[in-house]
């Protein structure tokens, strides 16, 4: 990118997933002259690869419509999903999906999120990662391999392993909780292979091969159709793990899809953490704040999408804040976002997280599940229709 060497931005977002497209977006639809004072840095150039499940939930639509985003990709609607709760017993159900819940290819919508910054007159400079940040008076130096810039106010939108968030925790000598889960998964084209998902376009969610063994976790295979081809996407989840005599994520999952009848070869798994949102957490600093990833998302599903464009509402109005104000201390960051809906709604899929995942009294899963899924909500699950077979 052409311009002085040092050059001095309002905003400089690090990344430019869900999260950081969502901030940008949402300081333009509330202060369209700040266009030209923000820059995203983005380490990737688009469309990059991101292990993802695909799925776009309802939830992440109503956020795209709020945000006046539209995003038109390839995408298939699963005809049904399959809970498995309970394997001796087959307890299944089905669910009728919330509007405009689709499966997508990640680098194909996270593209076009980008595409919809840029229209917008944000800049967006490719292929420069942010490698070293410093406090300077009155703003933060951002170091990438080009150049030296500065800015007034830095937003982590960096995913999971945030440099940004890094530099924050290093400079407040904070320790944080251990928020972090573990995934393995995989994309890969069926090549027309025969299988049970594949014929009837179903997602399967498995809790019971996980939770009976000490994974608080779950399993899911799915369907993407991009065109004719049809790709499976699947993995697992580990939010927490009952120690060492739990048997291997790796293990559980090569029996789940033998099960499906999905072989799949081992080297072709991706291993990436989520950060799941914790309300003891620090998501701000001088002149600093966390969104997305780097702040932590849903701490149930790890359903982070939908939670990641609602991170830009809070965002934008918390900097335009600062800027009027010109005071950046973001002190009432948490507070707001624990105030906003994306905070309410993770808070109480931290307690569900809690009840099924962390139990401590000896909960009965299954029953704590039922109800879950029978309540339906705003999320993956989408809306559970019917009852259980036994
Ligand atoms: C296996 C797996 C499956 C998932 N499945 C789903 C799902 O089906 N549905 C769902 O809603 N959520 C899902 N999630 C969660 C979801 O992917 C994330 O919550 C979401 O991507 C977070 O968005 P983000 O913008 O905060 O971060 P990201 O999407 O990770 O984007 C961060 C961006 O920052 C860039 N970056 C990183 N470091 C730097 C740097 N130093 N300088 C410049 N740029 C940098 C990266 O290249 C990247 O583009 C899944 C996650 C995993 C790991």
């Amino acid at each position: 990118m052409a311009g002085p060497r040092r050059r001095k931005y309002d905003v400089v977002i690090v990344g430019s997933g869900p999260s950081g497209i969502s901030t940008a977006t949402s300081l333009v639809r509330l202060e369209p002259s700040i266009r030209e004072r923000i820059l995203i840095l983005e380490k990737a150039t688009h469309p990059r690869k991101k292990p993802c499940g695909g799925a776009i939930s309802s939830y992440a639509q109503q956020w795209l419509e709020r945000l006046g985003i539209e995003i038109s990709v390839n995408s298939n609607e699963p005809s049904r999903v399959r809970y498995v709760i309970e394997q001796s017993e087959y307890m299944e159900y089905d669910v009728v999906l919330g509007a405009g819940f689709r499966m997508a290819l990640r680098e194909e919508f996270d593209d076009a999120l980008a595409k919809q910054a840029q229209n917008r007159g944000v800049l967006l400079a490719q292929g420069e990662p942010a490698r070293s940040f410093s406090y300077k008076q009155e703003g933060i130096a951002v170091k990438t391999p080009r150049r030296e810039i500065f800015t007034r106010i830095l937003v982590g939108a960096d995913g999971s392993k945030s440099t940004v968030r890094s530099f924050l925790y290093r400079k407040g000598r904070i320790k944080g909780p251990q928020n972090i889960c573990s995934t393995l998964s995989s994309m890969c084209s069926l090549h027309g292979g025969h299988s049970a998902g594949y014929e009837k376009n179903e997602a399967i969610i498995d809790f019971s091969s996980t939770l009976q063994r000490g994974i608080g976790g779950y399993l899911w295979a799915s369907p993407i159709v991009v065109n004719t081809q049809c790709f499976l996407n699947t993995g697992i989840v580990c939010f927490q793990s009952a120690g060492p005599s739990t048997p291997s994520l790796m293990d559980v999952l090569s029996e789940f899809l033998q099960k499906n009848g999905f072989p799949l070869h081992q080297k072709e798994f991706i291993s990436h953490p989520i950060r799941w949102f914790h309300p003891s957490c620090e998501f701000s600093g001088e002149r600093i704040i966390l969104v997305g990833d780097a702040a932590g998302v849903d701490p149930f599903w790890g359903e982070g999408i939908s939670f990641s464009l609602g991170y830009g509402d809070v965002a934008a109005g918390a900097i335009l804040h600062a800027l009027d104000s010109g005071d950046f201390s973001f002190k009432d960051y948490k507070s707001r976002l624990l105030a906003h809906e994306i905070g309410q709604v993770m808070m109480e899929r931290l307690r569900q997280a809690d009840d099924i995942y962390r139990s401590k009294k000896n909960l009965d899963f299954k029953s704590a599940l039922r109800s879950l899924l029978l309540r339906g909500s705003e999320s993956l699950a989408g809306e559970v229709r019917g009852h259980g077979r036994g």
